[in-house]
C-alpha cells in the first residue's frame, strides 16, 4: 500500500507495469489533475481500479468539514492513518482560492498566544499528507480555480524541512500551482530561510514577527531567543539577495502587548530595509492564552502610523473565526474520552 500523492510518475508506472503503457498516464491524470480516487476512475476497466483503490490509499480521512457563516471558508478536520489529527483550511475569493495547510501535527515552538503551540508536538506529517490536503482542497474548490497555497496551518513548516520541501516541489510540477504562488511562513528559523534561499524554486517568504525589539519577542515566541532579531534579519536580507521574492512580516496584534506607536515604529525600522510588507491582524482568541486582540480602533491607528513611517501594510480580514479556522486557532482536538460519569435521563 502507498500513498498515491508520495509517488513520483516513475514508481506508477512500476505499479502499472503489467498494464499497457497509456494506463500510467491516464491514472496520473486522473489523480493529480482531477484529485480523483481510483474508485471514481471510470475509465479504466473494473478490476484495475479496484487493485488501484485497494494499493493507494488515501492519507486523509475527513472527519468533519465546517463552513463559516458566509460560506466562504471551509475548514477539515482530518484523521491520518495512526489516528492524529490535523486540519485544512480553504477560503474562496470571488475568483479563486487559497488554502492554507498543515506541515505538523502540533508544533514544538511553543508560541504561547497559538492553539496549535499550545497543544505541543505531535509529529512530522509526510509529504502525502501535505499533498493530499492541496489535493482535496483544489477539487473542493472547483469551479475556481485554487491559486494559492499557504504553509500556514499547524506546525512550522521549516521544522519538517525535508517533506514540507518534497511537497511544494510536488505541488509545483505535478499540480502546476507555481512557486510563486506558495508561501512558506515560519516563526523565525533562520537554518530553514538559508536552505530555503538556496532552493532553485522561489517560494515567498513570510516571517511571523509579532514583536520588533528582542525583549518583548524573546516573551511571546521563544525561539527569539535562540534566533535574536539581528540573526534573523540577516538571514530574511540573505533570502531577498538570493531570490527576488517578496517578503512578509505577519503582525498578531495583541491589545496593550504590541500595538504601540513605538512598536510600529521599531517594526517599520525593521521592515523598511528590506522593502517588506506587513500582514496584520488582530490576535484571535485562544484557550491557553490571556491576551486579547487590539480593538479595531487601535487596529486602524497602527496602520495608520505604519502608513505615516512609509510601510506597506494589509489588515487581513479575520476568517473563519466563528469555525475556529481563523490564524492560531487550529488545534484538531481529538475525540472527547466517551464519558464515564453518570448520564443524566432525560
Ligand atoms: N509556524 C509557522 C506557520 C504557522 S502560520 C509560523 O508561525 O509562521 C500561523 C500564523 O498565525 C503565524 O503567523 C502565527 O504567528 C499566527 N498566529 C498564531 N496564533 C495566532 C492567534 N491566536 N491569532 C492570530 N494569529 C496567530
Ligand atoms: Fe508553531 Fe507557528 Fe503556532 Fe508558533 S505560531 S506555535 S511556530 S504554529
Amino acid at each position: 500500500m502507498r500513498a498515491a500523492f508520495e509517488m513520483s510518475r516513475e514508481d506508477l508506472a512500476e505499479l502499472l507495469a503489467d498494464e499497457p503503457r497509456y494506463r500510467t498516464d491516464q491514472v496520473w491524470r486522473g489523480l493529480w489533475e482531477r484529485g480523483a480516487r481510483p474508485a471514481d476512475m471510470t475509465d479504466l476497466p473494473k478490476p484495475l481500479r479496484d487493485r488501484l483503490e485497494a494499493a493507494l490509499v488515501p492519507a486523509l480521512q475527513e472527519v468533519t468539514r465546517s463552513v463559516s457563516s458566509d460560506g466562504q471558508t471551509t475548514k477539515w478536520l482530518w484523521q491520518l492513518a495512526d489516528g492524529r489529527r490535523i486540519e485544512t483550511v480553504l477560503m474562496l475569493y470571488p475568483d479563486r482560492a487559497t488554502v492554507c495547510v498543515s506541515s505538523q501535527a502540533g508544533c514544538a515552538m511553543g508560541c504561547s498566544f497559538c492553539a496549535t503551540g499550545q497543544g505541543g508536538f505531535d509529529r512530522q506529517l509526510s509529504v502525502g499528507e501535505i499533498v493530499e490536503q492541496v489535493v482535496n482542497a483544489r477539487r473542493e474548490a472547483l469551479p475556481r480555480r485554487l491559486g494559492n497555497v499557504v504553509f500556514m496551518g499547524m506546525g512550522e513548516p521549516m521544522a519538517n524541512y525535508e517533506r514540507m520541501w518534497s511537497a511544494v516541489q510536488h505541488i509545483h510540477s505535478d499540480l502546476g500551482i507555481s512557486a510563486r504562488h506558495i508561501t512558506v511562513s515560519t516563526v523565525g528559523v533562520v537554518p530553514g530561510i538559508r536552505r530555503l534561499a538556496k532552493e532553485v524554486l522561489p517560494v515567498n517568504l513570510a516571517v511571523s514577527l509579532h514583536a520588533a525589539r528582542d525583549e518583548l519577542r524573546d516573551e511571546i515566541v521563544p525561539l527569539n531567543r535562540r534566533y535574536p532579531l539581528s540573526v534573523l534579519m540577516g538571514a530574511c536580507a540573505d533570502y531577498l539577495v538570493a531570490k527576488g521574492r517578496r517578503l512578509s512580516f505577519e503582525w498578531a496584534l495583541i491589545d496593550g502587548v504590541n500595538d504601540s506607536p513605538r512598536d510600529a515604529a521599531e517594526l517599520a525600522e525593521l521592515a523598511l530595509p528590506l522593502g517588506a510588507h506587513v500582514n496584520v491582524i488582530p490576535l484571535n482568541p485562544t484557550q491557553g492564552y490571556a491576551g486579547r486582540g487590539t480593538p479595531a480602533a487601535g487596529v486602524a491607528a497602527f496602520r495608520e502610523w505604519l502608513d505615516e513611517h512609509g510601510v506597506n501594510a494589509t489588515v487581513r480580514a479575520n476568517r473563519g473565526n466563528d469555525i475556529d479556522a481563523a490564524c492560531g486557532q487550529l488545534v484538531a482536538r481529538r475525540p472527547p474520552a466517551p464519558k464515564t460519569s453518570r448520564q443524566v435521563p432525560h
